[in-house]
């Protein structure tokens, strides 16, 4: 796995279909291996001086016979995405040309590319740091406006910087630590303890509240899940049917994309929801009554906002029984129960307001009066649901994290920082102070790639495509 920057990797950068495809070359050889292959049209033209940002037109020959017309794209160190020589080959998408070009290219001396491979010379040529480098990935993989938004904010830095000047803060102050360490005779205290204990309250603040984010950035990456539970008949499916009746068209219309046939999803104002085990919704049997509370249980445990839909034509007493048999299961949890009190068409004013008041005013903001069969009620409901998720975070500038890598390493800088305070505090010895700060300190580096092994980047880089 270990790098050799001497080598010249090759892999094809598109995936299958579509008219044209790119291959991809990076490493010193780039233009030479290329430039073996490659006849320019231009006359008299020398592939081997070609700038870089330049495009040049010409064949592909293989023993003299013609394989494709291609456009050549050359990139010269530093100014590429890996930071190396670069060549792209734009060639026509035959899988065979593809197979071909590449069998060509390693004949004359590159290597076909690992998964990531080009994004981690990038990282190593310090083109990018390492969550940038993970956000490259975060970037293609996104499926809504709000998981693309999060993952270009931190390609093009996102709170990177601000960990890496906290890291050389604390950093300062580990080695003044240290210095004092080295004339422990002398009893002399180079590390001011006031500054010192504010900046790691400062630090741990932060790393707190970026940590806290993950919940919000990892449920807008894979999408929000929702339960959505209540009595048979209180009209479940017929919601989740309003609700993806939009997306469903929008869906079936680009070829080659099927639905999952477990879970829906439904992407409102940009934001990708996921309901959760709604087959059951569907199904017609009776289940015997236990089951279905364990059902609802595992829904509840799985989601992170709950509609909770009962039937506007109960009485109050019956409604305010179901939300406190759910409200009692999620408190605590952080998950977010929207109440929706369903059929109003059927109720009458004077029942609707009885049960308005048993439920309010506490209860105003987390429930909503409508019918599953309004298309206004449920775009109603889509507006509450984003609410209910804090939308207006994705507007703030303060960053989400959306890596589970990322929220490991802040949560543990936290619990070395929570050591040094309470060193602070008791008297603990210096020694064991200092190993704390330089703790949270290697934490932190980990999260851009100032501190990786190769582990890490092996982990890191093996979930990428080929030709990334
Ligand atoms: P589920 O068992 O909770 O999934 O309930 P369904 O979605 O199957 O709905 C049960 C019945 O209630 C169906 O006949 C629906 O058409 C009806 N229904 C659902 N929502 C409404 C509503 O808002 N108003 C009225 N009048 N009927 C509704």
């Amino acid at each position: 796995m270990m790098h050799n920057p001497e080598t010249t990797i090759a892999a094809p950068a598109t995936s299958p279909g579509g008219a044209i495809s790119v291959i991809r070359l990076s490493g010193p050889d780039s233009v030479r291996i290329a430039g073996a292959i490659f006849t320019p049209r231009q006359q008299g033209f020398d592939i081997l001086k070609a700038e870089g940002y330049t495009v040049h037109y010409g064949d592909i020959t293989d023993k003299g016979e013609i394989l494709d017309e291609v456009l050549v794209t050359v990139f010269r160190v530093p100014h590429s995405y890996t930071g190396e020589d670069s060549v792209e080959i734009s060639c026509h998408a035959s899988s065979f040309i593809q197979q071909k070009i590449m069998e060509l290219l390693i004949n004359n001396g590159a290597s076909p590319a690992r998964p990531g491979e080009f994004t981690q010379r990038a990282f190593l040529n310090g083109r990018m740091d390492l969550s940038q480098a993970e956000a490259v990935a975060d970037l293609i993989a996104s499926e809504s406006e709000a998981a693309h938004r999060l993952a270009i904010h931190q390609m093009r830095g996102g709170f990177s910087k601000d960990i890496r000047t906290l890291r050389e803060e604390l950093l300062h102050f580990a080695s003044l630590v240290e210095l004092e360490l080295d004339f422990s005779e002398e009893d002399v205290e180079f590390a001011d303890r006031t500054r010192l204990k504010e900046l790691v309250k400062k630090v741990q603040g932060i790393t707190d509240s970026l940590a806290e984010s993950f919940q919000f950035g990892n449920a807008i990456k894979n999408g929000i899940p929702v339960a959505i539970v209540g009595k048979p008949n209180a009209g479940k499916s017929t919601l989740l049917n309003s609700i993806l009746r939009d997306e469903r068209a929008i869906v079936s219309e680009i070829p080659g994309t099927t639905r999952d046939a477990i879970e829906d999803t439904a992407t409102i104002d940009g934001i990708l929801y996921r309901f959760i085990d709604t087959a059951g919704l569907r199904e017609t049997s009776d289940l015997i009554e236990t089951l279905g509370i364990r059902k609802t249980y595992q829904k509840i445990q799985q989601a992170t906002v709950v509609l909770l839909l009962t039937e506007a034509t109960d009485s109050p007493e019956v409604i305010l029984e179901s939300v406190k048999a759910i409200a009692n299961q999620i408190s605590g949890t952080g998950k977010k129960l929207i109440l929706v009190v369903n059929k109003t068409d059927l109720a009458g004013k004077t029942h609707l307001e009885n049960i308005r008041e048993a439920l309010c005013p506490e209860n105003e903001d987390n429930c909503i009066f409508m019918s599953a069969l309004s298309d206004e009620d449920v775009a109603q409901l889509k507006l509450l649901l984003g609410k209910k998720i804090e939308i207006e975070r994705l507007t703030e500038t303060s960053s989400v994290v959306t890596n589970i890598r990322h929220y490991d390493a802040l949560t543990k800088t936290s619990e070395s920082l929570k050591r040094v305070l309470e060193g602070l505090e008791t008297m603990v010895p210096e020694d064991l102070i200092a190993m704390d700060i330089r703790q949270a300190i290697h934490w932190l580096g980990e999260i851009t790639g100032e501190i990786t092994t190769d582990d890490i980047l092996t982990n890191i880089f093996k979930n990428f495509c080929i030709g990334k």
